[in-house]
């Protein structure tokens, strides 16, 4: 269970004069997003659940917020990503109860084989705890970096599945704390560095770097898959945070230049399945990186990101991540409100 800050959520809500609200929530906070409708309902604003499923900050509701008549919308889970909103958006990330220094003691032989000064990421779970695990690295003689990381991080430190930003710092190697494959696996694929992770809960240590040259090599299996590709679809998403449409354009131009055929589709969430009927040979997906790289094995044709399709054409020849980079807000949208209560 996470806690949830209800009373500065409110005094937040009642700042903007929301009298509607639309509360958005990933699987894991259903039940704190209920119990956060009947709280606001007690206190006078109407509060609508939202139900569909949802991955990130990159994905706000606020346009169904608009559309519901809402003023306000809460997001629930994610850290603030800078977007242009429709309504007011309170971003509520969940920090999660566990300590991360008895992980960092136990693996410290571990650690200081990645050198002296060390580069330090986590994700918004446990940015928190940023801190704390600073203080017991420089404490040990460690030289510790924190990355300021670029417009799409709320904090220091912070890495994203799509952007690594604050990682990039002149560092012998990477400390990433959390838990799961996919972040460290970027952080070692975006900075080239000896990355190990640390995970707070189970209290174990995974070099990142042979799992990365692993994905490389599948990666370019994907590509090789598709050198005979005459024809392309190139997926962009309609969600804010997935929007590149520009990027999109750029790939299309460059196919085309390069014999092959190109063509725009536009999906909200990107999956296999709903492109089945369409006669493309290969697909580009110019939206979260996850998808080609994590989804790939659902894909009955070759799904690839746009470095990829650099790689294919022979414009690049080292492998690089998709990253998505940090955007600039126009200053008269409304702005999203990060809430950083929710903590142990
Ligand atoms: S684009 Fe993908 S990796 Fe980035 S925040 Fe959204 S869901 Fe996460």
């Amino acid at each position: 269970m996470h806690e949830v800050p209800w009373k500065e959520i409110l005094h937040e809500l009642k700042k903007l004069g929301a009298g509607c609200v639309l509360i958005q929530s990933p699987e894991g906070l259903r039940k704190e997003a209920e119990e956060l409708a009947r709280f606001l309902g007690e206190n006078g604003i109407e509060a609508i659940l939202h139900g569909e499923v949802n991955y990130g900050a990159c994905d706000p509701a606020d346009r169904e917020a608009k559309l519901l008549g809402c003023n306000a919308l809460i997001h629930f889970g994610h850290s603030y990503m800078r977007l242009h909103l429709e309504v007011p958006t309170l971003f509520v990330p969940a920090f999660a109860r566990v300590e991360v220094v008895p992980a960092l003691e136990k693996n410290l032989g571990e650690i200081k084989r990645l050198g002296k000064r060390i580069a330090l990421v986590t994700t918004t779970q446990h940015i928190h705890k940023l801190g704390e695990a600073r203080e017991f690295l420089e404490e040990r003689g460690f030289k510790v970096v924190i990355g300021k990381g670029d417009s799409r991080v709320s904090w220091p430190g912070q890495v994203l599945g799509c952007n690594f930003s604050s990682a990039k710092v002149e560092a012998d190697g990477v400390l990433f704390i959390g838990s799961g494959y996919f972040h460290p696996l970027g952080v070692a694929l975006a900075t080239k560095k000896p990355t190990l992770a640390v995970n707070p809960y189970s209290g174990d240590a995974l070099w990142m770097n042979e799992e990365a040259e692993r994905l490389v090599r599948r990666r370019w299996a994907q590509i090789a898959k598709a050198i005979d590709a005459r024809r392309f679809g190139v997926v962009v998403s309609t969600k804010k945070g997935q929007l590149r449409l520009k990027e999109a354009k750029r790939i299309i131009k460059l196919l085309r230049e390069h014999g092959r055929k190109a063509e725009l589709i536009a999906m909200d969430h990107i999956s296999y399945s709903k492109l089945e009927g369409f006669s493309f040979d290969a697909y580009v997906v110019v939206a979260c990186p996850r998808v080609p790289i994590d989804d790939y094995e659902n894909w009955r044709k070759p799904v690839l990101t746009p470095r990829e399709v650099e790689l294919l054409l022979g414009i690049r020849d080292d492998y690089e991540f998709d990253e998505i980079t940090g955007v600039e807000r126009n200053e008269d949208e409304p702005l999203g409100i990060a809430v950083h209560g929710v903590r142990e």
